[in-house]
Parts: structure tokens; C-alpha cells; sequence
């Protein structure tokens, strides 16, 4: 049924962060449309919590770049933790994985099905994302964008307005909500329209994440989070689990343990917040950073701990150093350690 012009058409848009959301919305916006935001916190989000931690990138200022995204837009924001409901989704992919952990395809569906159980609960009339035709590999293929449409149950309620002319009208277009000649008709994995665009509207220092929208695109915290599973024998896992995935150099040593060395002050910090649930060591004969142990050391696997750690202190190249021990009950142990030389740091070790 067409909606009488009077009637205010409402939109959410689903807003990782990143530039193409923040375009798609702006596009709705000018025509008139009433947008809000809605972002869901999986656990594995590159936005908040550690970008808040390290000192490094000092040129880039330390927020969340969805809060920013809304703000820059003048727009609400709904925040929304859904980290139980997408533990199905990561564990029991339909579709699979990509290159690492990132099942986008089965998450995309998910998110939009979730969008579109909030659009109804709060009577709004359709979804936009910033997805592009072709820009990535798993999820916004020509093939796959359908599927999404459709898995979601969203339909031809879902409108994607940076690449809206490459596609069947949608239901807002048909009905006429939304003029379909003033969206775009952009596709491919070149960047420089939707930067070009962003320089017409007036949009400066947007975030530009490399490999996508959260953590399970990186090699390197997938590597960690496979690990994690294996190590404990089930693929159950908590949001501080992911938190600490997120910190630290993780060192495998043997199958027992696994020590998260923090590597500069923020994370020295965040990994205090720690010290009593994890057994945790700390050099106290020099400078040096903090350390948690994960999973069931032994005496001797304590020791190689306060060898490794001493490595990794201003007391490397000492003869000996000092290294306090404090175990998960609170016990304190004292070692005094000849640090491990390079040669002797295994690289099958480093998660
Ligand atoms: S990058 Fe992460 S959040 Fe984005 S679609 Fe893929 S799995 Fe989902």
C-alpha cells in the first residue's frame, strides 16, 4: 500500500562506522527521508573498547567511529549488543567462511533480519545499508546481495543506496518514497567515488578500516580465536575472551598455557584490570610489562613464563631477573631468571 505523502517515510540505516554507511545514509537524508542508525555490537566490532587502549596512532583520535558516524550526520544512534545471538552465526555458518573467521555472509543476512525486527517494532518503513556491488568478495557480490535480501526476510524492503542502479527497484523506490534517480550506481572495489563523494559533502577524517568492519577479517585475531578453541577444547567463548584476543602478544609456548604480554602502557593498563582472575607475572628487578598466564602451567612451564617475560623487559640482556609471580589463588611465587635470548624465543610459539 503507498504510503500517504504526509506521512513521514523512516528509515534505519545499519552504520558500521565506516564511509559507505555514513554516504548511503547522507544520500537518504537529502532526500528528505527521517534516518536513524542501528549498530550491532557483536563482541568482535573494530570500533570502542581497544581502540580506546593503545598509544600508538597517535594522529588518529581515539572514538567510536559509529558514534562519530551519527554525529557527523546528526542522526540517533541505536546501539544494540546482540554478542549471544551471533555466537550461532559465527560457530554454524550456512554459507561458510571467508579468508579468515568472518562468516559476512550469514552476518549480513543476520543483521539486516535484525534491522528489520527493529523496523517493525518501531514502525519505520525500510532498511539502507552502504553495501557496494563487487566490493567484497563474500558478501556483496552480484549473486550474493540477493540471498542477504532474501535470508534476512527483509526483501524488497532493503535499499542500498550506493549501488541502488545496479539493482531491481526496491519497494521504497517503486512506491516512490525515494526518488531512485538521485542514488548511485557505484560497484567494484575502487575506492575514489565514494572518497570523491565524501569530499562534496564535506566529510573529513572518516575511517577508512582495511580489511572490514570487525575483527574476524584478520588473520591474526582469527589465528588467536581458533587457537583459544583448540586449546580449551570447545568453541564456548565470553566476551572477555575476546576482549583479551584483541590485546597483547599472545605466546603459545606448549599446549598448557598461553601468555598475553601487554606491549606498551595502555595495554599494561587494560591488562590490570585482569590481575585477579588470571595468574599474572611482572619483572620487579627492572621495567618491564605485565603478563597473563591463560590455562594450567606447571612449575617448570612458570619458569620458561618468567624466562620469557624477562625477554621481553629493559633486564634482557642482564645475567638474571627478577620476576614476581602471582597465581590465580593469590599465591605469590618469586623467580629469578636468566631472560631467553632471541634465539631461544621459538617462532611456532607466537599466536
Ligand atoms: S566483516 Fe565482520 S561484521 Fe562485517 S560482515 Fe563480515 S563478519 Fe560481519
Amino acid at each position: 500500500m503507498t504510503k500517504e505523502k504526509t506521512k513521514s517515510i523512516k528509515a534505519v540505516s545499519l552504520i558500521s562506522g565506516g564511509l559507505d554507511s555514513l554516504l548511503s545514509t547522507k544520500l537518504l537524508i537529502d532526500q528528505g527521508i527521517h534516518v536513524e542508525g542501528i549498530n550491532f555490537f557483536t563482541g568482535f566490532c573494530v570500533e570502542g573498547h581497544t581502540h580506546a587502549i593503545r598509544k600508538q596512532k597517535k594522529d588518529r583520535p581515539k572514538r567510536n567511529n559509529a558514534l562519530w558516524v551519527a554525529e557527523q550526520l546528526g542522526v540517533k544512534l541505536h546501539i544494540i549488543d546482540v554478542i549471544e545471538e551471533y555466537r550461532d552465526v559465527l560457530l554454524n555458518p550456512k554459507y561458510g567462511y571467508g579468508k579468515n573467521m568472518n562468516p559476512c555472509l550469514d552476518c549480513k543476512g543476520f543483521m539486516v533480519k535484525k534491522a528489520k525486527e527493529w523496523m517493525l517494532d518501531n514502525d519505520f518503513d525500510f532498511i539502507i545499508t552502504g553495501e557496494v556491488i563487487g566490493q567484497r568478495p563474500m558478501s556483496q557480490r552480484k549473486q550474493t546481495m540477493p540471498m542477504i535480501q532474501k535470508d534476512s526476510g527483509a526483501d524488497d524492503l532493503l535499499l542500498r543506496p550506493l549501488c541502488a542502479k545496479h539493482l531491481e527497484p526496491t519497494r521504497p523506490e517503486i512506491e516512490g518514497w525515494v526518488d531512485r534517480r538521485k542514488l548511485l550506481d557505484l560497484s567494484g572495489r575502487n575506492r575514489k567515488p565514494q572518497m570523491a563523494l565524501a569530499k562534496k559533502f564535506g566529510f573529513h577524517d572518516y575511517a577508512t578500516p582495511a580489511g572490514g568492519c570487525c575483527f574476524l577479517t584478520d588473520k591474526q585475531y582469527s589465528d588467536k580465536l581458533v587457537d583459544m578453541w583448540e586449546s580449551r577444547g570447545n568453541r564456548e567463548y565470553e566476551l572477555d575472551d575476546l576482549m583479551m584476543l584483541k590485546v597483547g602478544r599472545h605466546i603459545r609456548p606448549n599446549e598448557r598455557y598461553k601468555m598475553i604480554i601487554a606491549r606498551e602502557e595502555g595495554e599494561v593498563k587494560f591488562l590490570e584490570g585482569y590481575r585477579n582472575q588470571y595468574t599474572n607475572l611482572y619483572p620487579t628487578s627492572c621495567k618491564g610489562p605485565l603478563a597473563l598466564i591463560d590455562g594450567k602451567p606447571n612449575q617448570k612451564d612458570l619458569k620458561m613464563a618468567a624466562r620469557i617475560l624477562a625477554r621481553y623487559s629493559q633486564g634482557r640482556t642482564r645475567e638474571r631477573v627478577d620476576v614476581e609471580v602471582r597465581l590465580e589463588s593469590g599465591v605469590l611465587q618469586q623467580f629469578s631468571v636468566q631472560p631467553l635470548s632471541v634465539e631461544e624465543v621459538s617462532q611456532d610459539w607466537m599466536i
